[in-house]
């Protein structure tokens, strides 16, 4: 399954950190994992020898693909290593399919002993997460078990559309469960988390339904003509190599020192957005953001110091604008911000105005806690210049509105700094106002 959030390293390294987390969070953790046991124990029944058989050359096809798999997913690693894509429920959902829960359940465990020896040991995730993954695994396994069975089955023709759909609420089942466990163990241990965080993103989402397809091929392989299931492996490495790219894309797009998007990713985005605008009769804003005799933060505290800072300022512009609002790093200590969905006119630029204003207050608000040679110490007293400007009013491309919007910020240092100075003909009223 795709489990990238729920496998953060802990920050206590590996080990058996679990009682560092919130009470809450350990209860659920230990009911899960009980209720696993529980489910699986009171499944027990004597398998027939060739559902063993079957078991274990699951688990050898899983033991293959991982084999296969480490050498593309150790790229990965290598740009971040606190995420690991996992696509091995393509076999623990062909099990969920064929075999009884308890045996399902021993390849869910065989498969997830693989993966930590080679896998996630290495990365250091904590043992009790994987324990509690594995047990997460072992219930959706079993939910889609039970779906399948209760209407009627894996499809036995050509013309068994109930085995059909069987399959697709099988998928709907363990997709559920699965995420229901994962993200609600998250919420509580690592407090309030966005419902997109918390479901994971849509194309994680989709990678997860592929990967289960997969899986279904697998089973009615498997029952058909064992050897056919050969002919998945290829597409399942694909699939690794598609995580990889996209991967690798979002690593491109990102400043590492900020976590903002790179200018080349920012424009990317504001370019599409103004395309979009040119055929709505809305209007788009852009801000550029340059910190005020930023030079002297480095000066006195350090480069390191002045890294935090400019993590820091972009926190507070991220969080200050709309979910929908772009931020990057334009370059330095210097910021950009496309504001979608304005309003054309004046409406529009009042609107931008009180945004760039709220950035500019937040930043002179901003206590920063640095690490130095002289010890921990606050950096406070920061302050930034904003220019803005509007599109279409501004230019009639965005290459046009940025060099006003630059213009304007020039105007704002010109004029003494810690200032917001927004183009255009009618001039807003900018007054200085302390902080
Ligand atoms: P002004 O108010 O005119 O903008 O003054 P300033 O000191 O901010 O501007 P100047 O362009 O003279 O200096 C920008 C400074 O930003 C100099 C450079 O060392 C610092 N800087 C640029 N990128 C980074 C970075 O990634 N990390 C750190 N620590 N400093 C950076
Ligand atoms: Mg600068
Ligand atoms: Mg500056």
């Amino acid at each position: 399954m795709v489990d990238e959030m729920a496998l953060r390293p802990s920050p206590a390294g590996r080990g058996w950190a679990l009682w560092s987390l919130p009470t809450r969070a350990v209860a659920v953790v230990l009911t899960v994992e009980a209720v696993a046991v529980a489910v699986v124990l009171s499944s027990a029944a004597t398998p027939l020898p060739g559902e063993a058989a079957l078991a274990v050359f699951v688990v050898l096809l899983s033991v293959v693909h991982t084999e296969l798999a480490t050498g593309i997913e150790r790229i990965r690693r290598r740009t971040a290593a606190t995420s690991y894509f996992d696509l091995s429920s393509v076999w623990t959902f062909a099990a969920a399919l064929l075999l009884p829960t308890l045996l399902t359940a021993g390849v869910v465990v065989a498969v997830y002993t693989h993966l930590w020896r080679r896998v996630w040991r290495p990365a250091k995730v904590a043992l009790h997460r994987h324990v509690y993954t594995t047990a997460t695994v072992v219930l959706a396994a079993a939910a889609a078990h039970a779906a399948v069975r209760s209407v009627g089955g894996l499809p036995e023709g050509p013309d068994d559309l109930g085995g059909i759909l069987a399959i697709g609420l099988a998928i709907l089942v363990y997709i559920t469960v699965n995420t229901t466990l994962v993200a609600g163990e998250m919420s509580l241990s690592s407090g309030p988390t966005g419902l997109r965080d918390l479901l994971g993103r849509l194309d994680d989402n989709a990678l997860e339904i592929a990967t289960l397809c997969m899986g279904a091929l697998a089973a009615v392989a498997l029952t058909a003509a064992p050897g056919l299931v050969a002919l998945a492996l290829p597409p399942i490495l694909v699939l690794h190599r598609a995580v990889l790219v996209r991967h690798l894309e979002q690593v491109a797009s990102t400043d590492s020192k900020t976590g903002l998007l790179t200018n080349a990713a920012w424009r990317t985005e504001a370019a599409r957005t103004v395309g979009r605008v040119q055929r709505a009769s809305r209007a788009v804003a852009v801000l550029i953001l340059d910190l005020d005799h930023f030079k002297t933060v480095n000066d006195v505290h350090g480069h390191l110091a002045g890294d935090d800072v400019l993590a820091a300022v972009a926190t507070q512009l991220r969080t200050g604008v709309r979910e929908h609002d772009v931020v990057g790093r334009f370059g330095g200590e210097e910021f950009v911000v496309l504001l979608r969905d304005l309003p054309t006119g004046q409406a529009g630029r009042t609107e931008m105005f009180a945004v760039a204003e709220r950035l500019r207050r937040r930043i002179a608000g901003l206590d920063v806690v640095v690490d130095t040679a002289d010890g921990v110490l606050t950096v406070n007293g920061l302050s930034i210049s904003v220019g803005g400007a509007a599109f279409p009013a501004d230019g009639a491309a965005l290459e046009q509105v940025m060099r006003v919007a630059d213009a304007s910020l020039y105007a704002a240092k010109r004029a003494g700094r810690n200032l917001v100075r927004i183009a255009g003909p009618a001039e807003i009223p900018t007054p200085r106002s302390g902080s």
